[in-house]
């Protein structure tokens, strides 16, 4: 097997300039020539991984096939390369400090003392280098996460300097994302602060071959002169990264600077010639797409909008697919709970996201009440489902006290409950049901319909609670349609309200598999009852 290459991502000036983005970026125009890439996220916090994290600090979790809790960054991955990402791919300094303690507490170090050099970095390095050894990849993309300048970053960025000489010169290149500040006073854009983190980077040892400049400013010629001037980098390794409307765009706008021929050049990659051809069409789609549709996202975190990243991206996937401009309205739960009604009457479609914790809930059971009874589509995303299983205990089975053992234990009637190899598990970190399982659906139902027909469909999981089974009967003597199960029969995976154009939740969490090029089938259907509606809507408006 020939060695993969390796392209390190550093950020510097502020965060949140889009690391994770621009390193997606580089992973599908690097695709595009044929090369097959991989991509890892380094994180520097002393979580083991972010499951215990709260949206407010982390946003969106995103879960991988084989179960593993990560960043957000690693779904930008997969939406922009295809490609499935596994454990390895996210690794913080949790988990390595954690992994050298438990050596030391072995004793598999005897007689040494432990330090961050060399123990931890080399504990980096190791878990680096899996990823390439793993993937087979041609590239290892490596992001890591933070500003150059941060503390608790230096031993990340220590072992990817090392990096640079166990793995080869020539099999390496440092990429560092950083920010143009725009003085509104003068007019321009400045690049001192740029200059600065590129020395605060040298001075760890690394020399960036690439820098990419974000800002919300045309950037010209002289400022990026300048940058490789004082940065010592070449011209054209200079890239201006305007902020773009339009996320999926950014591969094409560092395709047409000239990226993708940079790195190919500089780290000697076997590439083809470039085919961003599907990918072009797919960007003339998604801006051509105007119809507008208005779906609803019920939360608690609406003012936060990475805390839903990937169900936002899944419902704009499929609305674009189907020529729509998706005009989310982000709904706050707790609001429904004053005031029922808030607007829910104008919505085409409502999408109950996933979540833990009571508060809220009771908001979000108001909203698929309203749903059902008003035909409005609803779309119930793994505790969305179970909102819109309590609900329907509740207002038509006639289970006044229905709820959830996570909120209520023990309750009257909790149909939604624990799952037996759930209980007695203490440690809530990495203990749910996570990752890949497969589900039967049922000929004939809307999920059948949805994924072609299909038996058995595979899709993510991350919840600790299930549909209580003793309520079964009950349910479907009322009206609903248990569409998708484990293939032992016990877990219910999708439950559908018959008589509705479309009141689905499923266990799982679609949106984490949902590609711009290639919408997820639950968020089609979806999206495709709501466009529905949106034209009786538009019809009855036009009749009053
Ligand atoms: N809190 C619920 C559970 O643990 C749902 C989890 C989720 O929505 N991801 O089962």
């Amino acid at each position: 097997m020939t060695r993969p290459k390796y392209i390190f991502c550093t950020g510097g000036v502020v965060s949140s300039v889009g690391k994770g983005v621009t390193a997606a970026a580089i992973g599908r125009i690097l695709k595009a020539r044929g090369l097959k890439v991989a991509i890892q996220k380094l994180d520097p916090y002393l979580n083991v991984d972010p499951g215990t994290m709260s949206p407010y600090q982390h946003g969106e979790v995103f879960v991988t096939s084989d179960g593993a809790e990560t960043d957000l960054d690693l779904g930008h991955y997969e939406r922009f390369t295809s490609e499935d990402l596994n454990r390895t791919c996210n690794v913080t300094a949790g988990q390595v400090y954690g992994h050298v303690i438990d050596k030391e507490r072995r004793g598999d170090y005897l007689g040494g003392t432990i330090q961050v050099v060399p123990h931890i970095t080399n504990e980096i390095k190791r878990r680096v280098i899996l990823v390439g050894e793993e993937s087979g990849a041609d590239v290892i993309i490596v992001e890591v996460g933070g500003t150059v300048g941060d503390i608790e970053g230096l031993p990340f960025l220590e072992a990817i300097r090392q990096m640079r000489m166990s793995l080869r010169r020539k099999d390496t290149l440092y990429v560092h994302v950083t920010y143009l500040p725009y003085i509104g006073a003068t007019g321009e854009l400045k690049t001192k602060p740029t200059q600065h983190s590129v020395r605060e980077l040298r001075g760890i040892g690394i020399q960036p071959h690439v820098i990419i400049a974000r800002t919300d400013h045309r950037v010209n010629r002289e400022v990026l002169d300048k940058i490789a001037l004082f940065c010592d980098v070449d011209e054209e390794a200079v890239i201006p990264l305007v902020t773009t409307d339009l996320l999926y765009d950014v591969p094409l706008v560092l395709e047409d600077a000239g990226l993708g021929d940079y790195i190919v050049d500089r780290l000697k990659l076997p590439a083809t010639t470039p085919d961003l051809e599907r990918w072009r069409a797919m960007i003339a789609q998604m801006r051509s797409a105007e119809k507008p549709l208005k779906i609803g996202i019920i939360g608690k975190y609406v003012e936060l909008h990475d805390a839903y990243m990937s169900v936002k991206e899944a419902a704009f996937h499929a609305a674009t697919a189907l020529d729509h401009r998706i005009d989310i309205r982000w709904i706050h739960s707790g609001d429904l709970e004053k005031n029922k009604d808030h607007g829910l009457r104008d919505l085409d479609g409502i999408i109950i996201p996933g979540g833990f914790g009571y508060r809220g809930v009771e908001g979000k059971i108001v909203a698929a009440r309203y749903a059902r009874e008003n035909d409005i589509p609803c779309l119930g995303l793994c505790l969305g489902m179970q909102v819109l299983s309590i609900e329907f205990a509740r207002n038509v089975v006639g289970l006044e006290d229905a709820n959830s053992s996570e909120f209520e234990s023990p309750g009257k009637h909790n149909i939604i409950d624990l799952m037996p190899d759930q209980r007695g598990i203490t440690d809530l970190g990495g203990t749910m049901r996570l990752g890949l399982y497969p589900c039967h659906l049922v000929s004939g139902t809307i999920a059948a319909n949805a994924y072609a027909e299909r038996e058995v469909i595979e899709e993510r999981h991350r919840h600790r609670f299930e549909f209580n089974n003793t309520y079964r009967t009950a349910f479907e003597e009322n009206g609903a349609v248990f569409s998708g199960l484990s293939p032992d029969g016990r877990l219910v995976e999708i439950v559908e309200i018959k008589d509705h154009p479309f009141m689905l939740g499923c266990q799982f969490h679609p949106e984490f598999l949902s590609r711009p090029n290639e919408p997820h089938p639950l968020f089609k259907a979806f999206i495709e009852a709501a466009i529905d509606r949106c034209s009786v809507r538009t019809t009855e408006t036009m009749q009053t």
